[in-house]
């Protein structure tokens, strides 16, 4: 029996399907890729007609024609303009439709969020910043990102009814599969408490949570540079943490810790106490937190990490001599990840990075210097394109992705 394989670029990541030739079934009603599969395809422009598909799936003229017809009815692609000829014949290129859907996503940290309504592609329809202490508790701030979601949604001209998932992301240790933060440092009340089941049972639709790490990460990677396999994205806020893709995918570990740099001891610093109880950790000596305390006993007014970076901003020597030295810090510590997990690509962000070149004049100078040159040899490190918006692009990516999937999509087109 022949067993055709292929690989292809979807979106995003890499699919491959296995399918032999005149099998029953694979998606429990007709032989071959599924409508899901098409959609990826017509989704990542490697295929635009009917022929195409036929040709790329081995699947018969009729087959594909049915499963398009699925899909135009379930608008998740459209005819695509240019080729729709004035003479009556059907359209035969078409187009994935972005608009069919639209995402919901929360990016909660400490004290500020950030939500948004995106479109399947992953834009911003409408957004909203807010001062938002988490530790307010699960109940509190999740009924205010509820009614933001509905406000939101209202000013994007959608209802509930076209909402495909939510992504809410947490500044803290998140379980993903029971999508519960667990034992969570600065989220008093949270600890596994149901932040899934509590928002799905709301708004009826899917909802994904992940730490706030993992999903800057993925929007770094999906949106900016999604040619880069091997990733590592450091948020330096009021605490530091790392999301890293590894071979093109998220990476959280057996449990959903990996990345916790900031629990990784720096020498000579035993003199710093950290919130987890040990001494001298990565977060103790150089997240925005740490600073902001550091220029207080020093006489100067900062409440938070921004306050740091307002005064980096304004020229402050001392803030800038703190920020630079707490890149080194950092820089110290990465190295020694960059030597074990051998990125492409290290990117700083969170508040902290707002700093600019301060900061990562001094990792740079760490790393480079530490790592060995094979190692460093093609490694980029830089700020967050994305900025603030990483977190809540990569939280509705999540949505995206896990609603685009290919199975996903067969479930609910069923043909
Ligand atoms: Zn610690």
């Amino acid at each position: 029996m022949m067993i055709v394989k292929q690989k292809f670029e979807t979106g995003q990541r890499n699919f491959v399907f296995g399918h032999q030739k005149g099998e029953p079934v694979t998606n429990g009603i007709l032989n071959g890729p599924g409508a899901g599969l098409l959609l990826s395809i017509l989704r990542n422009g490697q295929a635009r007609t009917r022929a195409e598909l036929v040709q790329l799936t081995g699947l018969s003229r009729s087959t594909v024609s049915q499963r398009i017809d699925a899909l135009l009815i379930r608008r998740l692609i459209l005819p695509a303009e240019d080729a729709t000829p004035s003479g009556g014949r059907p359209a035969t290129a078409f187009l994935f439709n972005r608009r069919a859907n639209v995402a919901l996503a929360a990016d909660l940290g400490v004290t500020h969020a950030r939500l948004a309504v995106t479109d399947l592609g992953g834009e911003i329809l409408a957004d909203r910043n807010a001062d938002l202490s988490i530790d307010r508790g699960p109940e509190s701030t999740l009924g205010w990102v509820l009614d933001t979601f509905r406000e939101l949604l209202a000013v994007s001209g959608h209802t509930l009814h076209d909402v495909c998932g939510a992504g809410i992301g947490l500044p803290g240790p998140v379980d993903h599969e029971s999508g519960q933060a667990i034992n969570p440092p600065v989220m008093p009340g949270w600890d596994r408490f149901p932040v899934r089941d509590w928002m799905s049972a709301r708004i009826g639709v899917p909802v994904l949570v992940d730490n706030d790490v993992n999903i800057m990460a993925l929007g770094e990677h999906w949106a900016m540079r999604p040619g880069v396999d091997h990733l590592m994205f450091v948020k330096v806020g009021t605490g530091i943490g790392c999301g890293i893709i590894a071979g093109g995918q998220l990476h959280r570990g057996d449990r959903g810790a990996a990345g916790d740099i900031g629990h990784i001891r720096v020498p000579t610093m035993d003199q710093m106490q950290c919130r987890c109880g040990n001494i001298g950790c990565l977060e103790a000596v150089a997240s925005g937190g740490a600073l902001a305390a550091r220029l207080r006993d020093l006489g100067l007014e900062t409440a938070d990490t921004r306050d740091v970076v307002r005064l980096v901003k304004e020229g402050n020597t001392k803030a800038v001599h703190l920020v630079r030295q707490s890149g080194r810090e950092i820089g110290g510590v990465l190295a020694s990840v960059v030597s074990f997990f051998n990125p492409a690509a290290v990117v700083i962000g969170g508040d902290l990075a707002e700093a600019g070149d301060h900061l990562l004049a001094g990792v740079r100078e760490m790393v480079y210097g530490r790592s060995l040159p094979l190692a460093t040899q093609r490694l980029s490190i830089r700020a967050s394109e994305l900025g603030d918006r990483a977190g809540v692009i990569g939280a509705a990516v999540t949505v995206i992705e896990h609603f685009l999937a290919p199975e996903v999509v067969d479930q609910i087109i069923a043909v």
